[in-house]
């Protein structure tokens, strides 16, 4: 069996990992390197409900035919391509979503490729190329949005959103007045998107042990000082990821190594019973709102 022309999303294949900012930041670099100004020619939707919008396969493929990706965007973890027409660039045509959610996989490759099980939706662009999403757990979606409509109005998801970790709004003060008075567990505030857009599972743990913070610790009770800790933390350890992710991403075959765990080299995440790298106490996990935190007992409080 070929292997693919390019995997964008191998790092959650094999791993029961959600892909979050830094993984879905990657895959968008990606799809700006190799799909862009290329017309989509027809396509083929394999599971209905992969497609969120139109309401009908047969609209999403009708509308995408003869428009190409001018751009891929990124906000929290969905991913927006701007649609054109070839012979009127400037003209927008509409946006293209699509959130991975648990297991979606773009690939990128030839429309020869045998169809492997989990197959959602395929989008067939010119020289045998094509855009194929995957999904084991099909709970990944993508969208079509008209024109004439704001995204946000269709890919709803969109309007529930905080600001992103590298804008200006995404201030000390703002997540001062955002996290202050909560009775919540601050790992739970760093997993709602409406607080921070794209932080998950993984980056939130590494964020709270390196700000000494124990994952159950209650928002109200943060110190200021504490909380611009947290917030540098935040963008360090996205920063660090995106630039993991960077670097395999300029060797085009260790793509797949981008696998979500950090480069291999967390601090706590999926470390239960492993010495703390700083002080060698044996890493913990708890459960919290139905998410596991891992954390170090005697380095976080
Ligand atoms: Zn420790």
């Amino acid at each position: 069996m070929p292997a693919p022309v390019f995997d964008l999303t191998g790092f959650c294949a094999e791993l029961t990992i959600v892909p979050e900012l830094p993984e879905v930041e990657t895959v968008r670099r990606g799809l700006n390197r190799l799909t862009l100004h290329q017309p989509i020619q027809a396509g083929s939707v394999l599971l209905d409900r992969a497609v969120a919008h139109p309401e009908s396969a047969d609209a999403f493929l009708k509308a995408l035919q003869g428009l190409q990706i001018k751009t891929w965007k990124r906000r929290g973890k969905y991913l927006l391509a701007a649609l054109s027409r070839a012979e009127t660039p400037s003209q927008p045509q509409g946006w293209l979503g699509v959130h991975l959610r648990m297991t979606g996989q773009l690939l990128w490759v030839q429309q020869t490729t045998p169809v492997q099980g989990h197959t959602r939706v395929r989008l067939w662009f010119q020289d045998d190329r094509e855009l194929r999403f995957v999904d084991q757990r099909t709970f990944g979606r993508l969208w079509w949005v008209p024109p004439a409509r704001p995204v946000e109005t269709v890919i709803t998801g969109l309007r529930r959103l905080g600001p992103e970790p590298f804008s200006a709004a995404f201030s000390p003060t703002y997540l001062r007045s955002a996290l202050e008075k909560r009775q919540r567990a601050i790992k739970t505030a760093l997993l709602d998107q409406a607080i921070v857009a794209g932080l998950g599972n993984i980056y939130a743990d590494e964020t709270l042990f390196l700000s000494g913070i124990h994952p159950t610790r209650l928002c109200c009770d943060l110190q200021p000082h504490q909380v611009e800790i947290l917030h540098q933390n935040i963008q360090n350890v996205l920063r660090s990821a995106i630039n993991q992710g960077g670097t395999s991403f300029s060797n085009f075959l260790q793509v797949s190594g981008v696998n979500g765990n950090y480069g291999g080299i967390a601090w706590v995440y999926d470390r239960k019973g492993q010495p703390c790298r700083v002080c060698q106490t044996p890493i913990e996990r708890l459960r919290l709102v139905g998410r596991s935190a891992h954390f170090c007992p005697y380095c976080q409080s």
